[in-house]
């Protein structure tokens, strides 16, 4: 029996909506999953955040010391070839992003502790010559960590929850959830702009799993909020399970948008690696930011988060992507 009325007549109050009101717009098709994206939409512009921003990641290295199942860069896994960057390496790299209609300078690694002092000498030289937005993805680490990335200048951090169920989280991540939880609230005390998000399709999680993702997403109010389809990625523990729901984490996505009206959410590589045009049904499902890779070719493929073979997003098909959304490039002032 479906509980969700269309077409929907009013604005979903997402944060009051039953378990199985959520259950039912996370497997939203045909109509109700229209419908469900044409208000992720008017949210976005009634919010003011309906231009498509563009982040430029530069992988800076692939060594990590923890061990995601879903994940080729686990400690574990002995037949990636690992790289770390060297500062200069990566400022040339920003010398060009800075070039270009790029708003954000994203410097994306594993859980890697030895490329701190690189982190630490890049972020007061790019923010000296750029006064780029610096976003870091590096892992849980320390307070004093965050903190001293803080002071020299980094913006933002994005730290993914991933899966939001304690026990499920600690059997496919390996370490406790409340971990993930302290790191996130010491983030936002060191005064960073948050991002978090999760993945749908892991080992073992159900529909149930995917209601407390949104719910606890909803209770971090999150700057960035992302869902990405999970995709098996070779020499990890869950090779032979298939792709995660594509419907479902674009329904993920509405859900965030409507629920939390402002967040950066971006559209995933992983959604056109599932798909052709993936991230175009990402835009047109509430997100607004896509995000570029300047890592260099060398490094790429060693940087497999879910995939050897990633779908690489150039500026070319972001620019086209954006277009064809109907939607504008943000470019910040
Ligand atoms: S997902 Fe991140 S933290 Fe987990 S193994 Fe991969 S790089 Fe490391």
């Amino acid at each position: 029996m479906t509980m969700i009325q269309v077409p929907i007549q009013k604005p979903l109050d997402i944060p009051n909506l039953s378990k199985s009101e959520l259950k039912e717009l996370i497997q939203a098709q045909g109509e109700l999953q229209q419908d469900l994206f044409r208000q992720a939409r008017e949210v976005r512009q009634q919010a003011g955040v309906d231009e498509v921003l563009l982040r430029g990641v530069i992988e800076i290295s692939n060594y990590c010391q923890k061990n995601c199942d879903y994940c080729a860069m686990r400690a574990a896994n002995p037949k990636l070839n690992r790289y770390r960057m060297a500062a200069e390496e990566i400022l040339e790299i920003a010398d060009q992003i800075a070039q270009m209609d790029i708003s954000i300078l994203f410097l994306q690694a594993g859980q890697d502790p030895q490329s701190d002092s690189v982190v630490e000498e890049v972020i007061p030289e790019i923010k000296r010559r750029y006064n780029f937005p610096v976003l870091l993805c590096m892992g849980e680490r320390p307070q004093n960590v965050y903190q001293r990335f803080a002071q020299l200048g980094a913006d933002s951090y994005i730290l993914k929850f991933e899966v939001s169920n304690p026990e499920l989280h600690r059997d496919i991540i390996h370490t406790p959830l409340e971990r993930r939880l302290q790191c996130l609230r010491w983030l936002q005390e060191a005064g960073f702009e948050v991002g978090t998000g999760n993945i749908v399709g892991l080992r073992g999680q159900t529909l149930d799993h995917l209601v407390e993702d949104i719910r606890l997403a909803l209770e971090i109010q999150p700057n960035f909020v992302s869902s990405s389809p999970f995709i098996p990625n070779q020499d990890t523990p869950l090779e032979n399970i298939g792709c995660g729901n594509l419907d479902y984490t674009l329904n993920t996505m509405a859900i965030y948008r409507i629920a939390l009206k402002t967040p950066l959410i971006p559209t995933v590589s992983a959604l056109e690696k599932i798909q052709p045009d993936g991230q175009l049904m990402g835009l047109n499902a509430g997100a607004n930011v896509m995000t570029i890779n300047f890592t260099p070719p060398e490094y790429r493929e060693k940087y497999s988060i879910y995939s050897k073979k990633r779908f690489i997003v150039s500026l070319d098909h972001a620019l086209n992507t954006i277009e064809r959304a109907g939607l504008r490039l943000k470019v910040l002032s």
